[in-house]
Order: structure tokens, then sequence, then C-alpha cells
């Protein structure tokens, strides 16, 4: 980790109260985050300001399609338009404060947002394309009991553009196009719901990175009512529901949340979903030696997953210090595996990538705080 320290010059601080914020970074939270207006809203605040509504598309188009990080940049704005944008709003965006890149390709990213909290991304290179996880929240207030990015609780829920910001800046700095969205960073993408939907329509925008839906996933740890209300919205999204245990009482050792919300009704959501979205919902399963990886737990899942249009993804568990659990050994994740094929499940275990470069959630955030 070393090599990262001077980058972040001993800036890094815990800030539950949303930061100390320095003088220049006053003047900037007078002003209108413009990244975070979506086509409409742009529309509206162009209008606002006096200009026609195509100035409002070509600004979008800057912010979201050609990723600009200026205003001065955008030259086929008039000159006095610019500088009048340039004193009442900011495209807040968020800056790599550390990049780590795994001897297999997959980098991790550390974004500073414009309040001096972090976050992290993660860009995954796949032959079919490129795949970016993001945070939805700094911090998260779920509590699983193996995970990361749950240790300090949740500061604050992102903005959709502070969302777009981790794919804009991945984009612009692998110089690829990103074809894949996940939201499996640090939070609970569905405690952020309003945000989180705003940056999916944006993501999926025409005049913006115009990411098909189909290529986002939402993880989430199964907030009933929001799984329902995702349903409703109309988008060809993915939902992961992060499972993790075929029972109750195993699901709330291993998940706090577990306890508010029983396997039943996340089911009968996810069932709602495939019929509303008409979209098949997948199932993350972490393996955690002697926890939840025994073949009888696997022939529990079957019959809990049985005759849904599904998918189980089994996540050997990347141990964090001072967290629950180990990782299954290959063998046992081999033979749960073909359980769920001999019962017809579809099933597959998640490549590891990133192991070299502490890629499960809210590791590397949590290498630069002090809980
Ligand atoms: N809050 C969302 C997104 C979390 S991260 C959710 O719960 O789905 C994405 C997935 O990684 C989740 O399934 C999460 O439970 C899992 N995960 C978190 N920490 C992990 C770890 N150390 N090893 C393996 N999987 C982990």
């Amino acid at each position: 980790m070393d090599f990262l320290s001077p980058v972040l010059s001993g800036r890094v601080e815990k800030r539950m109260d949303g930061g100390n914020v320095t003088g220049a970074d006053k003047n900037s939270l007078e002003k209108i985050d413009i990244g975070d207006l979506n086509f409409e809203e742009m529309q509206s605040f162009v209008l606002d300001m006096g200009q026609k509504a195509f100035r409002g598309r070509q600004l979008y188009q800057w912010i979201h399609g050609h990723l600009a990080c200026s205003f001065e940049e955008m030259t086929n704005l008039p000159k006095d338009f610019r500088q009048e944008l340039a004193q009442r709003a900011m495209i807040a965006g968020a800056k790599v404060a550390a990049r780590q890149v795994s001897k297999d390709g997959t980098s991790k990213f550390l974004f500073e947002l414009s309040d001096g909290n972090f976050v992290e991304s993660v860009l995954m290179k796949y032959k079919h394309g490129n795949s970016v996880c993001i945070s939805t929240q700094v911090g998260c207030r779920m509590g699983c009991r193996f995970c990361a990015s749950t240790v300090g609780g949740l500061v604050r829920n992102l903005r959709a553009s502070e969302m777009l910001a981790q794919v804009y800046g991945i984009q612009r700095i692998s110089g690829e196009r990103i074809s894949n969205v996940i939201l499996m960073g640090i939070g609970e993408p569905l405690d952020n719901y309003d945000n989180v939907v705003k940056f999916v329509r944006m993501v999926s925008d025409e005049y913006g990175l115009n990411i098909s839906q189909r290529n986002l996933t939402i993880s989430t740890c199964g907030l009933t009512e929001k799984i329902r209300e995702l349903a409703k919205e109309d988008l060809a999204i993915t939902l992961a529901i992060s499972l993790h245990a075929p029972n109750d009482a195993l699901r709330q050792e291993m998940m706090p949340v577990a306890v508010k919300y029983p396997l039943a009704g996340i089911m009968d959501a996810c069932r709602y979903y495939i019929e509303k979205a008409g979209r098949r919902v997948t199932f993350e399963y972490s393996m955690v030696q002697g926890k939840n990886d025994s073949l009888e737990e696997a022939e529990e899942l079957c019959r809990l997953v049985q005759g849904m249009n599904c998918h189980v993804n089994l996540i050997p568990l990347n141990p964090v210090e001072g967290r629950m659990g180990q990782r299954s050994g290959r063998g046992q994740i081999e033979g749960f595996r073909a359980v769920l094929e001999k019962n017809h499940v579809t099933v597959t275990v998640r490549r590891e990538l990133g192991r070299d470069i502490d890629a499960a959630c809210g590791q590397l955030r949590q290498q630069y705080s002090d809980f």
C-alpha cells in the first residue's frame, strides 16, 4: 500500500459530519451540481437562465456523452453562457485518489468526492466488454458480518452524479468504453433508492453513455418493499439478491437485516420482479467455510429457488480481517455446485478477479480510514 500513500498525503480522515470544507469547497457548495440534473431538469435549468432548450441538450451531451470536466471545453456553447455557468454551477465529479492494478488486469479505484469522503470502484475486463462495479453510499448501515463496507456505518448517500462520476472517471482513465455497470460496491443501493433509479436512467440515456439497461445490475441484501417498487419502474435491469443462506436462522447470523426481512417475503418480491420486469433474478451466495457451505444447505437452497427463473452465483468469500469467516475450500464449492446442477438450478462460480488487490467491497477505503 505504500506506493499509494503520497497520493493521499495524509488527508484521509473519518468524516461522519460530511467533512470540514476548505474555502474553495465552501464556494462550490453554494453552486448547483449540474451533473446531477437529468435531461428534463437540465432543460428547465437552461430555460431559467434565459437560454433556448437545445442548449440544455448540448450541455447534457457534454457532461454525460463527452464526459467533460469543465465548462471551458464546451466549445460550441457561447462564451458568456459558459462564464455564467461557471458562476452558478459546478461539475462536482470525483477525483481518483488511488488506483491498484491487479496482475489479472482488474483495477480498483479510490475516488475522493467533493466533500472529502471516499468510495471505491472496480474495473473488470472481460472478453464481452468492460464492467465497472460502483459504490452507491459512503459506508453502509446493513451490518453484514463478513463485509468490510459496513464497518463504521453509513456516512451518507451518493447523488446520481457521484455514481456517474465513478463510471465516467474510469472510462476516461482507461480510455475504453464501459459496457456493463454493477451496483455492488460500497453501500446498499435500495437504501438510496431515488438516487440509484435516477442514476440508472441517466447512465442508459441516449444523450449520455447510453449503456443498455440489460447490462446494468443492482445488488441488494433484500429490502423487500423496495424490490417491489423497483419492479414497477419499467426498467430492464438485472436484480441480484444477496442470499448467502437458505434459511432465516442462518441468514440472520450472517446478515442482521434478515431479521427485518424474512426469506419468504424476499422470494415473493423476487417472483413479482420476475413477472413485472420479465427478467431472471440472480441469487448471490458467498461461501463461508463451515457456515453455509454444506451439501444439506445446497439441497435446502435448491428447494428455496425451485421453479424460479433465476441463476445462482457462488462467490468464494473474500476474508476480511476482523470480519466473519474463512473462504470455503475448492472441493466444497464444487460439491455445492454439483448439488445445484443435479437439481437443475443454473449456477456459476464467480471468477476471482483482483484477489491480490483487496477487491472485496470496502477493503481499500477501510485502509484509508480510522474505523
Ligand atoms: N448492499 C448490496 C451490495 C453489496 S456488495 C448487497 O448486499 O447486495 C455485493 C456482494 O458482495 C453482496 O452479495 C455482498 O454480500 C457480497 N460480499 C460482501 N463482502 C464480501 C466478502 N468479503 N466476500 C464475498 N462476498 C462479499
